[in-house]
């Protein structure tokens, strides 16, 4: 198989990616160890960010979101019998939405078939190779069969402990860290 672009892991960081790179005309094919059910049934996440928001309205996949996700513009903490109101709304300009992880991933999942992106569920012992060079290569199993995929690039979306980021060189590698230390709640709120 070639494409241009492989991305490695179906979550909501993959498939959002592949949606987007559809969009903009560019091939790539996401490649993912599990089946779609075990994808749906790992509960984690539960609120999103307007920035993941704005990214479906963009992809023109935020219908059920709009429909079924729940706006918050704050928060309560409890100080025994006082609340303490935390007006994120109010204080960034920003509000959440509460929508669940496994339904973002879900509503991605529905609209790739639509959209020509190709997910290759039940992928076993994916394994980059030549990353550093023009033309690398990632390799698997599927349905007992070795499958190759020639790319462009390879996109590790596989989480801390997938292959990915095991085979970027040492020499190369770098990591950003973004410590939010600056929060601060306005006097008097
Ligand atoms: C219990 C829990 C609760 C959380 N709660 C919140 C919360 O309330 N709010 C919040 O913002 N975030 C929360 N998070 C974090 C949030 O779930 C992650 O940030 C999010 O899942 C990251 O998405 P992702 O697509 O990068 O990775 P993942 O969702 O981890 O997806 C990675 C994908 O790569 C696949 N993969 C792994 N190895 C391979 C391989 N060898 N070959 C092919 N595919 C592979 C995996 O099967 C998986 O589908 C929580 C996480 C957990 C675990």
């Amino acid at each position: 198989m070639k494409t241009q672009v492989a991305i490695i892991g179906a979550g909501p960081a993959g498939l959002l990616l592949g949606h987007l790179l559809k969009a903009e005309g560019i091939d790539c094919v996401v490649v993912e160890r599990q089946t779609p059910d075990y994808v749906l049934s790992r509960i984690r996440a539960g609120v999103l960010e307007q920035i993941t928001v704005g990214l479906m309205e963009r992809l023109g996949l935020d219908a059920r979101l709009k429909a079924e996700g729940l706006v918050e513009e704050g928060f309560n903490l409890a100080d025994g019998e006082r609340l303490i109101r935390i007006d994120v709304a109010d204080l960034t300009g920003k509000t959440v939405v509460v929508y669940g992880q496994t339904e973002i991933t879900k509503d991605l999942m529905d609209a790739a078939p639509e959209r020509g992106l190709q997910v290759i569920y039940g992928a076993g012992d994916v394994s980059l190779h030549d990353i550093e060079s023009e033309a690398p290569n990632l390799t698997c199993t599927v349905e007992g069969a070795d499958v190759r995929i020639d790319v462009r690039f390879i996109v590790g979306c596989d989480g801390f402990h997938g292959p990915s980021r095991k085979a970027i060189p040492a020499s190369v590698a770098r990591e950003y860290e973004r410590d939010c230390q600056d929060f601060r709640v306005r006097p008097g709120g």
